[in-house]
């Protein structure tokens, strides 16, 4: 694989920019690897600076759902940009997104813009310390919700330990407020919640993407849900990545949960900077100009942003239902065909998937929460990685990371995926 440009890019942009980029998990370091710098991207592919083209499963850390450079979203932007680009003033396209959102969850009865994911959850958190009056929070190991200062603090081993800062710069008066549970493990919340009557919110991926992907067991989110009601401790739903991709209506619809409040972003932007939290009129209520509660932002509710994502989930929410069996479909088959070919070399190796997103863990064993992640073979997922990046095939940069299926995937891509893996895995196995 030619790199010769790509590696002139990186070290230009370290000159400028730390670690050469402008997002963390894109500087290929947990793969001991340099990135590429990508040229165009179109359907399934990237293109980059040295002329070589992937299989992106990547997809904008799921943002992307339709495939790159749609024909119908590009005239729908170039329509929406000639409008102006942004007004810091009301129009009529956001009243159609929050209507088709609140539509689509029905737990979302009203809903406000943000500029990104992060955002969303950051006012998500404040709204549900201003409407219970209480300040601690509750998330689980291994979740991501962006980089809010409260939520970045995972915790130490062990249940439901007391909030250690997990990145420098984070008050330790603020982090203290927020308490670390196990993701499928209702007793480290039921523990959490019997220690302290200071808890506003639990805030969850219902379906988590960001330790790879890691489903829910049988009962844990209804379970949640009966805990939060019983101690008035209001429920958070970050569907940043599940929402519109595992289902239209998100995990909660899948799994019959009626959340407080829920956190949107990434897919409802159509590939643009946007973010949305949503919930209970009488706690959505509490925010300016309505309520004591500060919220705002310049470019929320961005006008461009707002028609590219009402042209995607126009897409997702017609086309005759046939579009999540779709995903689904493609999913299936790769994960199916990768744990087979797997299993053919002894490499260990097990998918967890759901429509739309699966991650391929290296791992002996199944993976259901934070620790059986983290137990999986760094190693061996390197190799795999830069191996199928030579073959022309894209996966996340890290073990720990979920991979996007997008509607323009298509039969021959998925076969040259597969056959990639044959030859990727008969190489690892047989080094084994
Ligand atoms: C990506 C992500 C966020 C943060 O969204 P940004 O747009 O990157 O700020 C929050 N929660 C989850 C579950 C995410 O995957």
């Amino acid at each position: 694989m030619r790199k010769n440009r790509s590696n002139q890019y990186c070290e230009e942009a370290g000159r400028f920019i730390p670690g050469g980029v402008n997002s963390p998990v894109r500087a290929f370091m947990s793969v001991h690897d340099q990135p590429f710098f990508v040229k165009r991207a179109k359907g399934s592919r990237l293109y980059d600076v040295d002329g070589n083209a992937f299989i992106d499963y990547v997809a904008s850390w799921g943002a992307i759902i339709l495939g790159h450079a749609d024909e119908g979203l590009i005239a729908g932007v170039a329509e929406a940009l000639r409008d102006g680009t942004s007004y810091g003033a009301c129009h009529p396209y956001e009243i159609e997104l929050a209507r088709l959102i609140t539509e689509t969850f029905p737990s979302i009865e009203r809903l406000r813009l943000t500029t990104s994911g992060t955002e969303a959850t950051m006012s998500a958190l404040r709204l549900a310390r201003g409407y219970t009056g209480r300040n601690g929070v509750v998330k689980f190991r291994g979740c991501y919700h962006g980089h809010v200062d409260s939520l970045l603090v995972k915790a130490g081993s062990g249940l439901a330990t007391f909030g250690i800062p997990d990145s420098a710069g984070v008050p330790a008066d603020l982090a203290k407020h927020t308490y670390v549970a196990d993701f499928n493990r209702l007793d480290t919340v039921e523990s959490i919640m019997e220690g302290s009557d200071d808890i506003a919110c639990v805030i969850v991926e219902p379906i988590m993407g960001n330790m790879g992907v890691i489903l829910p067991e049988e009962g844990f989110l209804k379970g949640l849900e009966a805990l939060c009601r019983k101690r008035g401790v209001l429920l958070i739903f970050d569907e940043v990545i599940s929402g519109f991709r595992v289902a239209f209506g998100g995990a909660q619809h899948i799994y019959g949960i009626d959340p407080d409040m829920t956190c949107l972003g990434k897919i409802i932007g159509g590939g643009f900077p946007i973010g949305a939290f949503g919930g209970k009129r009488r706690i959505m209520e509490r925010l300016a100009p309505l309520g004591d509660v500060y919220q705002a932002g310049t470019l929320s509710g961005n006008p461009v942003a707002v028609r590219a994502g009402l042209y995607v989930l126009g897409i997702l929410g017609n086309a005759s239902g046939e579009v999540y069996p779709r995903l689904e479909r493609a999913g299936q088959t790769l994960s199916k065909e990768m744990v087979s070919i797997a299993g053919r070399y002894g490499v260990p190796y097990r998918v967890n998937s759901t429509t739309g997103m699966f991650t391929g863990f290296f791992s002996e064993t199944p993976v259901t929460d934070y620790d059986s992640a983290a137990a999986s073979d760094r190693v061996l997922y390197e190799r795999f990685f830069k191996a199928m990046l030579d073959e022309g095939v894209f996966f996340a940069p890290s073990q720990f990371e979920a991979s996007f299926v997008t509607l323009t995937l298509d039969q021959a891509e998925i076969e040259r995926t597969v056959a990639a893996c044959e030859k990727v895995f008969r190489s690892i196995g047989s080094v084994r």
